[in-house]
Order: structure tokens, then C-alpha cells, then sequence
């Protein structure tokens, strides 16, 4: 069992995903595939005259500020436009791909996180009404009954609170809590870098290999960003379980095929 997770990143196609996931059923692996939309969730916001609202946590973690109509746009881009269009892809390759969101049957189930504290010009303030949480729990009846009716699972967030309210989750945490409760062996993180660099600049920089140990001192040096939170989905993930986590290009021909031939960089415990 591995868990694929695509970021949803400028420069991600998913018609070279879909045509990686195809090749990795013909080799008799069973993915899971779960992917990101932040680019066109953007790019629908700017349209719609609804600018993204970033913000940065104290400890230096950026998320997306999710008002009422941010989720609302989110859902458009997330379970609307992308979702389909990769399930699409997969169907046009032979894959029978059935697309589901984190509230769809309750896949992912989590707590709300609804007042945050953020930095805004150097102070500290507390803004509510966001909603975003991290997942808790992965119904892995509905998943292991679909795969065992030959289906291969899409997945998007939002996740969902035990209330029924739709949350705005991290896709890479998403992505590491599945692996886990799913018990894969291995976790693919597809983003649009190369993996994690010493100078975000330079390629050639690329940490081939990281163990479980200097996971956290690593991100401290050398990670920023979103790149800080994918680090924590690996960590999560090798510390469930999972055996090895590689964060590689997806932008690459055969990306998956080379992210486990070692491209990318890859973590184990
Ligand atoms: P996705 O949408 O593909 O999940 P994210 O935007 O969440 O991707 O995270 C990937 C980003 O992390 C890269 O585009 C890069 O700008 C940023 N990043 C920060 N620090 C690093 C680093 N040390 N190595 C690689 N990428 C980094």
C-alpha cells in the first residue's frame, strides 16, 4: 500500500501524475492517491474578487486564513475543478478512480481550530472564525471497502468536524495520517521542488536522505514555509508507522518512479 500525496502548487500537471499512478497499478501497487489546489485556489479568489488571506503563526508556520467564502472557494477548487479533473485522467487511463473529499463519508474527521494566533507586522494578535482544523481520524472501513471493490481512492481536503462542519486540513498531514491508519509502507510527497534544500535556490543543494532523528534540526536550519509542514507530515508519518517518506519533484517525467529510485529526498526512521 502506498499513499501519493500531489501538491497543488504552480507547475504540478496532473496528466503526468495520472499517467505515473496508471504505471504503479500495472506494477501491481495499490495507491492511494491525495492531492493539494492551492494555486487555483488562489488564482479563483483573485477572480472572484476575494483575495487569500495568508497568515503566519508565532512559531513561523503560514496557513490560509478560511472564512465562510474561502471555504467556498476552496470547495470549488479542491472537490470541483481539481478532484474531477484528475479522477477524469485516471478514468481515460483505465484507472477506475472514484474522487472523495474529507467530508464525504466522513473519511476525515478532526477538531476546528477556530481562533489562531498570528504575526502581522511584528505583534501577535488572535483572529477568529477560521476554519481550519487537523485531522484526527480516517474511516479506513470506507477506504478498504472501496479498494477492495477495485476502486482507487482520490482524496481532497476539506476534512470535517465530528459536528458535520467542513475544515480546511493540510494535505501533506492528511496525506501522513492516511498512510498511517492505512498502514502503507510508503508515503510519496510530490510538490514542485526537486526536495528538501540547504538554499532553496539550488538545486544541486537537495538533501538526498534524512533519518527520523534530524528530522526537526533540519527543518529548523534549512526548511521554510510550507516546506516546515511537510517535514511534520513526515515526521507524523514515520513515527505511525510508515517506513519511508520522500518528498520529490512532481514535475518531473516518471515522477514517482524516480521519488523511489531516491530522487527527492527520502526519510526513514
Ligand atoms: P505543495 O502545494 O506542492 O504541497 P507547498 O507550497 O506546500 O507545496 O510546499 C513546497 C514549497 O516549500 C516549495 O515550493 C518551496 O517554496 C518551499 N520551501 C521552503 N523551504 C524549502 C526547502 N528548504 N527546500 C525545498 N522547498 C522549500
Amino acid at each position: 500500500m502506498m499513499v501519493v500525496k500531489a501538491g497543488g502548487g504552480k507547475g504540478i500537471h496532473y496528466e503526468a501524475v495520472c499517467d505515473e499512478i496508471a504505471a504503479l497499478q500495472q506494477r501491481g501497487e495499490q495507491p492511494i492517491l491525495v492531492h493539494g489546489g492551492s494555486h487555483l485556489t488562489n488564482e479563483l479568489a483573485e477572480a472572484l474578487g476575494h483575495n487569500p488571506h495568508f497568515v503566519t503563526s508565532p512559531s513561523g508556520f503560514t496557513s490560509r486564513f478560511t472564512d465562510p467564502q474561502t471555504m467556498g472557494i476552496f470547495m470549488m477548487a479542491y472537490c470541483g475543478k481539481t478532484n474531477k479533473q484528475i479522477v477524469e485522467g485516471l478514468q481515460q487511463r483505465g484507472i477506475n478512480a472514484i474522487g472523495l473529499s474529507g467530508i464525504d463519508g466522513k473519511l476525515w474527521v478532526g477538531k476546528q481550530k477556530s481562533a489562531i494566533r498570528v504575526v502581522e507586522n511584528g505583534k501577535t494578535r488572535i483572529l477568529r472564525g477560521n476554519l481550519t482544523g487537523k485531522v484526527e481520524s480516517v474511516n479506513t472501513d470506507l477506504l478498504n471497502s472501496l479498494l477492495q471493490s477495485g476502486f482507487l481512492p482520490v482524496l481532497c481536503p476539506p476534512a470535517m468536524t465530528s459536528e458535520g462542519v467542513a475544515i480546511n486540513v493540510d494535505g501533506d498531514r492528511a496525506a501522513a495520517i492516511t498512510a498511517t491508519a492505512m498502514q502503507a509502507d510508503q508515503l510519496v510527497i510530490l510538490s514542485n521542488v526537486p526536495g528538501v534544500m540547504k538554499d532553496i535556490t539550488q538545486p544541486s543543494s537537495r538533501i538526498s536522505e534524512i533519518r527520523r532523528t534530524d528530522l526537526e534540526d533540519i527543518s529548523q536550519t534549512f526548511a521554510q514555509g510550507r516546506m516546515k509542514i511537510k517535514l511534520l507530515a513526515a515526521a507524523a508519518a514515520i513515527d505511525g508507522g510508515v517506513k519511508r517518506v520522500v518528498i520529490a519533484d512532481a514535475r518531473l517525467d516518471n515522477c514517482i518512479s524516480r521519488a523511489l529510485q531516491g530522487e527527492g529526498t527520502s526519510i526513514t526512521a
